[in-house]
């Protein structure tokens, strides 16, 4: 379980709030809208409907979810969009929902997600920005794309192209860890060092989410800000995501496979006795590992035990394995010269 709270601002600059957020118990999503006009917030609040709808807390198939929600939300904005007039229509979506012990995210845009955890931040997503590109590339230090003028060009957004990747992907979770997700509002002013210094303290996350707006707006709050934390209590493996039953069927297959290849085998196998004064032929082994009888009686032979040398005899005596059913045949056809030459 997770503590969930989100709060949103419309900064010091702007005239519209075009954030979206959800801080649901399992499902923590922001989306930041562009456009214009209504177009922004429009485009947002369609994201995190789509999410709302679409991503169900305790799914068994959470990636899947996510890409539908993605895809739907794609699909709705581009559909308002084209009917209203919007062109650039669109909005980032970073979203990710708590399963067990584990956190799975969707993202497109330059929204983000982090994880505090044991005094560490770890920034979660890779932001689909063109200063981001530069960065990836060493062309950039973070610092100088925090006020790069082209900052705010985004590479991947939900609406602006006919299909939507998102990135997906899972992250294993502690209790004590907290998520943060959040817009570029806060992310532009704030650096990652006074994040990981106003983000991490252990104050409740409301208190943290009022903190960080707050800094943002000192900072200069040309942007809307949107803070959403989720503080994981509890992290425990979902019922039945355990591997175990799967290895015990596996490892019954194998027992089974390899105990019909030994009985087939043993059952290609021969090996003459004296029983009753006769020859007597068996199938297996005259052994018996573990007081298991790999050997059993197949039938006797006419061949009369007297009737060979001594030296067969004291063979017959030890059992003498003779292998596969052609070796057999040529014994028995030795055997029974051996007899009558010796009669
Ligand atoms: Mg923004």
């Amino acid at each position: 379980m997770i503590l969930s709270v989100g709060r949103t601002d419309i900064g010091r600059v702007r005239d519209a709030n075009e954030d979206a957020f959800l801080a649901a118990p399992t499902i923590l999503a922001v989306a930041d809208g562009m456009g214009g006009h209504d177009a922004g917030a429009l485009a947002a609040k369609t994201a995190i409907e789509a999410v709302r709808q679409h991503i169900k807390p305790g799914s068994r198939q959470p990636a899947r979810e996510i890409g539908r929600a993605f895809a739907r939300a794609n699909r709705t904005i581009r559909k308002i969009g084209a009917r209203e007039g919007h062109k650039h229509m669109g909005t980032t979506l970073t979203v990710a929902t708590i399963h067990g012990d584990m956190a799975w995210i969707g993202h497109a845009g330059d929204s983000r997600a982090y994880l505090f955890r044991d005094n560490r931040l770890i920034q979660l997503t890779a932001d689909h920005s063109l200063v981001a590109e530069l960065v990836r590339r060493g062309q950039l230090t973070p610092d100088d794309a925090r006020k790069h003028p082209k900052r705010n060009i985004i590479t991947r957004a939900v609406g602006s192209d006919r299909q939507i990747k998102p990135d997906i992907f899972s992250h294993d979770l502690q209790p004590g860890d907290r998520l943060l997700l959040c817009t570029d509002g806060l992310t532009g002013p704030i650096d990652d060092s006074r994040l990981f210094d106003l983000g991490s303290s252990r104050f409740p996350g409301d208190r943290t989410a009022d903190k960080l707006i707050k800094a943002a707006n000192e900072a200069g709050g040309d942007d809307n800000i949107t803070v959403v934390i989720g503080d994981v209590e509890q992290a425990e493996p979902l019922p039945g995501r355990s591997r175990a039953p799967l290895y015990a069927l596996l490892i019954i297959v194998l027992a089974l496979v390899v105990f019909a290849g030994i009985s087939w085998r043993l059952n290609h196998l021969y090996y003459l006795t004296a029983s009753s004064g006769r020859v007597t032929v068996n199938r297996g082994l005259p052994v018996e590992p573990f007081g298991l009888n790999l050997g059993r009686f197949d039938y006797r032979t006419s061949v009369r035990v007297k009737d060979l040398p001594d030296y067969y005899v004291a063979r017959l005596k030890q059992e003498m394995v003779v292998g596969d059913k052609k070796r057999l045949d040529t014994i028995l056809t030795d055997i029974k010269d051996l007899a009558r030459r010796n009669r």
